[in-house]
């Protein structure tokens, strides 16, 4: 479903990905590690159509983003560290706002459905956005994932801030969303939820991807230490 085929990116001289290979099939959940300035958010950035690749190809659903940007990105949901909606709109409305903006009217049935299914407690639909906490705000950013139907979640730092059980509700949120076929690729810092979480693990240093671990390969302490020593190699 997502494929970075011998992935390039040269800022002037600042080389941020070198000759990147991954693949995240349907129903997986990627996470990728590293340490800041390793190139996952640029990865991300590339498939999202946002950066140019220098050299190498990323599709999603066999599409090369390069040659049709707006149909890949008609398939995917980015959720960032921080997702942006309108802090005067309910949750509700702008779920309304931006299922709309890809061209799919909802019922309010069907908006409240997709907010209850993203965890949001009903009595916060109808709230104004800028009371909401940073877990809730992540919550809306699933809704619109759900309603969109998206295939492919690009996921950059999304529990970043959020508490032990916010980001615990979102694992379980986006494991649901794996279980429903699409395919997850989550950029984060935090190797806790990427042992819980990831049906793989990647590992990136320098723009390259070191190693790469299978769900349930690896424990909570090894891939610390395969972590550190991964840091410590370059
Ligand atoms: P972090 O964990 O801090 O988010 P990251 O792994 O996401 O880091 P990137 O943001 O992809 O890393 O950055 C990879 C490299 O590319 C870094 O050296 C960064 O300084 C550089 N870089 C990223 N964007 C640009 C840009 N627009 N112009 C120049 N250099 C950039």
């Amino acid at each position: 479903m997502l494929e970075a085929i011998g992935l390039t990116k040269n800022y002037g001289e600042v080389r941020a990905l070198r000759s990147l290979d991954l693949q995240v099939k349907s129903g997986e959940i990627y996470c990728l590690l590293g340490a800041n300035g390793a190139g996952k958010t640029t990865t991300l950035n590339i498939f999202l159509g946002f950066v140019q690749a220098t050299t190498g190809i990323a599709r999603i659903d066999n599409i090369d983003v390069s040659h049709d940007p707006i149909a890949t990105r008609k398939r995917i949901a980015y959720i960032p560290e921080t997702v942006t909606l309108y802090g005067a709109l309910s949750g509700l409305e702008n779920l309304d706002y931006f299922s709309k903006l890809s061209g799919i009217k909802h019922s309010a049935e069907s908006l409240h459905g997709f907010l209850e299914q993203s965890g949001l407690a009903v009595e916060a639909h109808r709230r104004p956005l800028q009371g909401y906490s940073k877990g809730m705000r992540q919550k809306v950013g699933i809704a619109i994932a759900i309603a969109r139907d998206a295939k492919v979640l690009l996921l950059d730092e999304p529990t970043s801030g959020l508490d032990p059980k916010a980001s615990n509700e979102f694992s379980q949120l986006i494991l649901a969303m794996a279980e429903r076929g699409s395919a997850i690729l989550m950029a984060t810092h935090d190797l806790f939820r990427a042992r819980e979480t990831g049906s793989r693990i990647g590992i990136m240093r320098d723009g390259s991807l070191c190693k790469e671990f299978a769900a349930g390969e690896i424990g909570h302490r090894d891939l610390e230490l395969e972590y550190l020593k991964t840091m410590q190699e370059g």
